[in-house]
């Protein structure tokens, strides 16, 4: 595969943009390096780069391209409003009827507010957490990302009851030190650590179902539990659903799992592939951001015409009826094909799916919590990886991510794919 293009724009990109891309994960370093493709256009379930080649993509931009890249219905929404003027800085009927759209599919958010990204969304629902229960402290799991603000950007501790340290440079550990990371799946350290610093949490943090070590779902049982405890000790639940909102069902995590939790943050899907957050939750909390309380959030493109259409357009596709049975549908192809080439080459792999969503793992061992993710053969992973692309397949660069499936993939997408994941994996295995 010809990559000239790419290679000399990255060289290009290197003195100008730092790093040469403008979120790291992009640089493939989780992969061992290499040079990033440069796409220039995107249809469907297809990437073309800049020097002609093309792909089928299961990053779907890190998830919020469900609905297929240019979707019609959703280009459209943008399209006219650009001519209707993306931005206004003052309160519109779009962002009235998607709040309600919100509502109505997640009934945990009986007030909402529109942000601009998962990052902000998520820092926002802490703020909002210390504000009502007057308390600072925070209890997240190992491996989960909540995007980068300071206090969610902290790694664990050696033990349950072991305050962070930060996962960054420029984190000063004061900051670290008030979150409190456990293993996810592993209730007796999460009691553990709320018997020690119970008094001071405001909110526990919980992707109900992980996307950030792969698409790991929850034991049976784990997050009511996790719920019941926080709660008898007087901290607040926050879900954050910026990968799990709209991914599994027409709804959210908590629909799927049964569980509410107090406050919820999205991002990603409800974008429709523009920049967005949302958060929301119980009245009486939410009632404490400005300018009803005195926790303060604002922001100049917040619930920006643009966005908000696109958001309303996605979310009008994907409640057509067969969306996630369709996703469902082409996941099930996918993994068990894999599993079957996997068998045939006697190569170590696990998958973790649910519907659309799916993460191949080269290990033996299940994956339930990040420390068996972590454990998983990122070499192997690498190569594969770097395999498939010269194929045609474009997945994202970390053996943490997921596959996101799209509306727009088709069986014979999926045939395609198994193809070059035989021929990978033969590769893989002399
Ligand atoms: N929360 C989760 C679960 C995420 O996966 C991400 C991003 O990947 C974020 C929050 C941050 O969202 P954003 O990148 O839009 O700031």
């Amino acid at each position: 595969m010809n990559i000239d293009q790419s290679v000399a724009l990255y060289k290009e990109a290197e003195e100008h943009i730092v790093g040469g891309v403008n979120s790291p994960s992009r640089a493939y370093k989780g992969v061992g390096g290499g040079t990033p493709i440069f796409m220039e256009k995107a249809e469907g379930a297809y990437f073309w780069d800049v020097d002609g080649n093309k792909y089928i993509d299961y990053l779907g931009a890190y998830g919020p391209i469900i609905a297929g890249h240019a979707h019609p219905h959703i280009a459209k929404a943008i399209a006219e409003s650009a001519y209707n003027g993306v931005l206004y800085g003052t309160p519109t009927k779009l962002e009235n009827r998607f709040a309600k759209m919100l509502k109505e599919a997640i009934p945990s958010m009986e007030k909402v507010r529109f942000v601009n990204s998962g990052t902000e969304a998520v820092m926002t629902t802490i703020r909002v957490a210390r504000a009502y229960t007057n308390r600072t402290k925070v209890i997240k799991f190992s491996g989960c990302y909540h995007g980068h603000s300071d206090l969610v950007l902290v790694a664990a501790g050696s033990g349950p009851a072991t305050l962070g340290t930060p996962d960054s440079a420029g984190i000063p550990k004061s900051i670290a030190q008030e979150v409190i990371t456990v293993p996810f799946n592993d209730v007796e350290s999460f009691r553990e650590a709320i018997e020690v610093h119970g008094e001071d949490v405001a909110a526990v943090l919980v992707e109900p179902i992980v996307g950030n070590f792969g698409i790991v779902e929850p034991k049976p049982g784990f997050l009511q539990e996790v719920n019941d405890i926080a709660h008898d000790a007087g901290a607040l639940v926050i879900y954050d659903e910026v990968i799990t909102a709209f991914r599994f069902t027409y709804g959210s995590a908590q629909d799927l799992v049964g569980v509410e939790p107090d406050m919820t943050a999205l991002g990603k899907i409800i974008g429709g592939g523009l920049p967005i957050g949302a958060y929301g939750g119980r009245v009486d909390i939410m009632e404490q951001v400005a300018p009803l309380g005195p926790a303060y959030q604002a922001g100049t493109m917040a619930g920006n015409p643009a966005s908000i259409a696109s958001g309303i357009a996605c979310l009008e596709v994907l409640k057509e009826e067969g969306t996630y049975e369709k996703l469902d549908k082409l996941g099930a192809m996918l993994e068990n094909g894999i599993l079957d080439h996997a068998r045939t080459y006697a190569l170590p792999v696990k998958v973790n799916r649910l519907k659309g969503a799916l993460t191949v793992y080269f290990t033996d061992t299940e994956i339930e919590n990040y420390e068996q993710a972590e454990a998983s053969n990122g070499d192997m992973f690498s190569r594969f990886f770097h395999l498939m692309l010269q194929e045609g397949i474009n997945l994202a660069p970390s053996k943490f991510e997921a596959w996101f499936l799209t509306i727009a993939h088709t069986e014979e997408d999926i045939q395609e794919t198994l193809k070059a994941v035989e021929k990978s994996f033969k590769t893989l295995a002399n």
